[in-house]
């Protein structure tokens, strides 16, 4: 009853989605139009227009975000699943996502090798770890260390009996760990919720983990979170090893202990 509860909850959140993303996306508009304008008229110098067309291309980056991120949750994007080596998909992304987190962070990648294939598509195994990191930077602003992992977990049934969010069988395990700020309980429950940001007005836009939630749903993973205030927060996104592996794989790692969510 609890998760369907759960999930009548999250359905009307993303009912509420398309009206709270024209709020936002008008907001930034208002912005753009305003300095054009300005621009337009010829009020001011030329440095006078400079510092508008900078906070013009801002505010254009803000709301183009804004619309990749609802189309990637409401899934109308093209996707397309194959079966990858999650391994060598976030060596892909290391590069844009170092320019994109700074130099003040540093992330170690230690994959685990040959992990078995995931079905799942390129893209969004990218926006899940992106999204992840830049709250991971975002928890650190006097900067700190991301640590990146994967693994091959199988939980067995009285894993599964004893944390009722996990179900058994082959799963790669994205592990991606801060050592930020971390979560109040009271912060950590309404995470995956649509708009739902702590970040101050024009830094969060409170989709990154509803996307995230939305794609490891989408790909029937689980999504587990580690998370004491002062002591950072990891995040373990759980996805269906492919099943040609599943058949031939021993289990080579197990979860022994997880902390409560
Ligand atoms: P946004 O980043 O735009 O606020 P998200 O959905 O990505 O939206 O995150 C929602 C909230 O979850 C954040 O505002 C923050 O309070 C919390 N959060 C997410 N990741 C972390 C993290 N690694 N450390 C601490 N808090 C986090």
């Amino acid at each position: 009853l609890e998760v369907q509860l759960r999930q009548a909850q999250k359905m009307e959140a993303v009912g509420q989605l398309a009206g709270g993303i024209a709020h936002d996306f008008n907001n930034l508009l208002q912005v753009i139009l305003g300095y054009t304008s300005k621009i337009i008229n010829n009020h001011g110098t030329v440095a006078d227009n400079r510092s508008r067309l900078e906070k013009i291309t801002d505010a254009s980056q803000k709301a183009a975000h804004l619309i990749k991120q609802l189309l990637i949750f409401s899934r109308r994007e093209m996707i397309a699943r194959h079966p990858i080596d999650a391994n060598k998909t976030i060596q892909d992304v290391l590069g844009l996502l170092k320019r994109t987190i700074g130099e003040q962070i540093t992330i170690n990648f230690t994959p685990t090798p040959s992990v078995p294939l995931i079905k799942a598509d390129t893209n969004q195994i990218h926006q899940i770890i992106m999204n992840l990191c830049v709250n991971a930077r975002d928890a650190m602003p006097q900067g700190g260390t991301i640590n990146i992992t994967t693994a091959l977990v199988s939980p067995d049934a009285a894993f599964v009996r004893d944390h009722p969010w996990s179900r058994p069988g082959d799963f790669v395990c994205i592990e991606v760990g801060d050592s930020g700020t971390g979560m109040q309980p009271e912060t950590r429950e309404h995470i995956f919720e649509p708009f739902f940001t702590t970040k101050e007005t024009g830094k969060g836009t409170g989709l990154g983990l509803a996307t995230v939630y939305g794609i490891v749903k989408s790909h029937n993973g689980m999504i587990h979170v580690k998370s004491h205030p002062g002591q950072g927060t990891t995040f373990q996104i759980f996805l269906p090893a492919t099943s040609a592996n599943n058949q031939h794989q021993t289990t080579e790692y197990k979860i022994t202990s997880v902390s409560a969510i």
